[in-house]
């Protein structure tokens, strides 16, 4: 549903607005952006932050960065400085409301004290074995655990003694005492406690116990006065688990709203499988541009405003679907269309000598920046007499539709002249071409002959004492199956990944205009694609990342494959 001048609505937003009306919450919207601190953020993190903080911005209401931290064991600050760093990277801005569920450690504890007191929660002896096997199935109900009927008494007792540090990890746990029959396995009485001898990022050794994450983020929603506490569909069947928490202490009670989560084609969204990529050594680390991670995005060219566009068009709803990843590279392509700088570069050279060429001239060419935005203005680019062309914008032998450069054709060098094809020269072991001889046309000058005489092609150019040395890194997509995930009988992730994901070319020749390009800024190099300088580049060894081809060439290969 689309109103005129306003942003798409969607089923949270209706939600939203009719509380609004209602003057539910004292008509305020608070939201938060809770992540766990165990990975990098990816792009599926990337829609539920454009919707937490869309929404708090479109409502005028506030959206907290939270900390989901309450397992020790798997979270790291490397983790908490990246997450913070991409969410601003992205355009957010949580003001003074950063928090930690660490921080609510105490206040955590002393609500389980409270059900423990009303009779709700109880220490239980049995190893996560025995609570699995007594939990039963989903058409079986579960077993009531013999210890179960403590009294509140030698619960207190007990619970205090996991927190003094007294048992050993996994020797109890404490549990809510709700239903072993329901139909909603959550329901059967869940730990909410567990004894861990480990180490905190933030907490330290402080803490022998440690809440689980269905316990802590109701408790967390409500300290922090959140209205709508948005989360994925998974945690559909939670619900009822997060609301009984907080009726049953009878305090502020949020409302839990789950949606789809992005899947995304080509790749993984999970951190648990991002991990393993990274630790296998089949990426450089969790910012390789292949990664759909945020920093991998970052680094492959994208901009924050491509990511926001996407996740604004992909939409909230509540049934998973994979979306195409083409679809996220429209979305750079639309905008580094409009604000990217046009160059020419050659990526896999072809020495070229414009035989009636004087010697020792050199030309200011005039080119053009961006025509889709003239207010870019113009640049010079050298020409002379030795340049280089592209390998593949040459054929001896030229199939039907190919018009580039062949022996005795005519072609345009873009911005320059008219040059024909008079000479080949071959590598005299390889038969490779090695060289091409031209003559040029003087009478063409900027790209169009007087006697208006057509040609077919026009290429794109750098002259050969000009250009810069550059590595060209060319990406494709991490995995060459749509759906990884879906893995088939006896095969694993890393069977579906790409072997041609990273194609790395040295000596490429770029115009000399990008001499002391800064690292991060984008172009696109003319029939090529957008390519972006690699963060750790430098004026000596200039290394350009491949954002996105021109066009979909990925669904043309797939088609010609099939
Ligand atoms: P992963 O499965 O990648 O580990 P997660 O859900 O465990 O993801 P969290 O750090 O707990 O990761 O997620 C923080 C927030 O981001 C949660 O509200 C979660 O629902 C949301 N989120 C995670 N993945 C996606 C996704 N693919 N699409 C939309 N939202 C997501
Ligand atoms: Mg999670």
């Amino acid at each position: 549903m689309i109103e005129a001048g306003s942003k798409p609505s969607d089923f949270i937003r209706e939600i939203i607005k009719e509380d609004l009306a209602n003057n539910k919450y004292g008509a305020r919207v608070h939201t938060r952006f809770p992540p766990e601190p165990n990975g990098y953020l990816h792009i599926g993190h990337a829609k539920s932050i454009c919707l937490n903080f869309g929404i708090a911005a479109e409502f005028g209401g506030l959206c907290n960065l939270r900390f989901d931290d309450t397992n020790p064991t798997k979270e790291e600050i490397e983790y908490v400085e990246s997450i913070k760093e991409d969410v601003r990277w992205l355009g957010f801005d949580w003001g003074d409301r950063l928090y930690y569920a660490s921080d609510y450690f105490e206040q955590l504890y002393q609500y389980a004290v409270q059900l423990i007191k009303k009779g709700k929660a109880y220490v239980c002896d049995l190893s996560p074995q025995e609570i699995r096997e007594y939990r039963g199935t989903l058409t079986e109900a579960g077993r009531h655990s013999p210890y179960r009927n403590r009294s509140v008494e030698e619960n207190l007792d007990l619970f205090e003694r996991m927190r003094a540090g007294e048992f050993e990890d996994g020797s109890r746990t404490l549990r809510a005492k709700i239903d072993m029959t329901s139909g909603n396995i959550n329901m059967r009485d869940p730990v909410i406690y567990r004894i861990l001898h480990a180490t905190h990022h933030r907490t330290g050794d402080k803490w022998y116990i440690y809440p689980m994450y269905d316990f802590a983020h109701c408790f967390s929603d409500s300290i922090e006065k959140i209205t709508h506490s948005i989360c994925t569909l998974e945690f559909e069947d939670h619900r009822p688990l997060y609301d009984w928490f907080l009726d049953e202490l009878g305090i502020y009670h949020p409302q839990q709203i789950e949606f789809a989560r992005l899947n995304l084609s080509h790749t993984v969204l999970s951190k648990r499988k991002l991990i393993e990529l990274v630790e296998a050594g089949y990426v450089n680390g969790w910012d390789d541009p292949r990664m759909p991670t945020i920093a991998g995005l970052r680094r492959r060219g994208y901009t924050p405003e491509s990511i926001r566009n996407f996740c604004e068009r992909i939409g909230i709803a509540k049934r998973d679907s994979m979306v195409d990843i083409a679809l996220l590279e429209y979305y750079i392509r639309e905008d580094l269309n409009k604000h990217a700088q046009r160059v020419m570069a050659v990526l896999h050279p072809l020495r070229v000598v414009i035989d009636n060429y004087p010697e020792g001239i050199v030309e200011d060419l005039e080119a053009i920046n961006n025509p889709e935005n003239p207010g870019m203005g113009t640049r010079n680019v050298p020409f002379s007499r030795v340049i280089y062309i592209e390998r593949e914008d040459f054929r001896e032998d030229p199939p039907k539709q190919f018009y580039r450069l062949a022996p005795g054709r005519e072609v345009r060098l873009r911005y320059a002249y008219f040059i024909k094809c008079v000479g080949v020269i071959k590598d005299a072991q390889t038969g490779e071409v090695v060289e091409l001889h031209c003559t040029y046309d003087p009478e063409t000058r900027g790209g169009d002959s007087p006697d208006r005489r057509k040609v077919k092609a026009t290429l794109h150019w750098v002259s050969a004492t000009h250009a810069l040395e550059a590595e060209v890194r060319l990406y494709d997509h991490l995995f060459i199956k749509a759906d990884p995930n879906n893995t088939e009988e006896g095969r694993s992730l890393k069977d579906y990944l790409n072997p041609n994901s990273l194609e790395i070319l040295k000596l490429c020749r770029i115009e000399p205009s990008l001499s002391g390009a800064a690292p991060g800024s984008r172009y696109q190099f003319e029939r090529q694609g957008y390519f972006c300088v690699n963060p750790d580049s430098s004026d000596g060894s200039l290394v350009f990342n491949r954002t996105v081809t021109l066009r979909d060439t990925w669904a043309k290969i797939e088609k010609a494959q099939k």
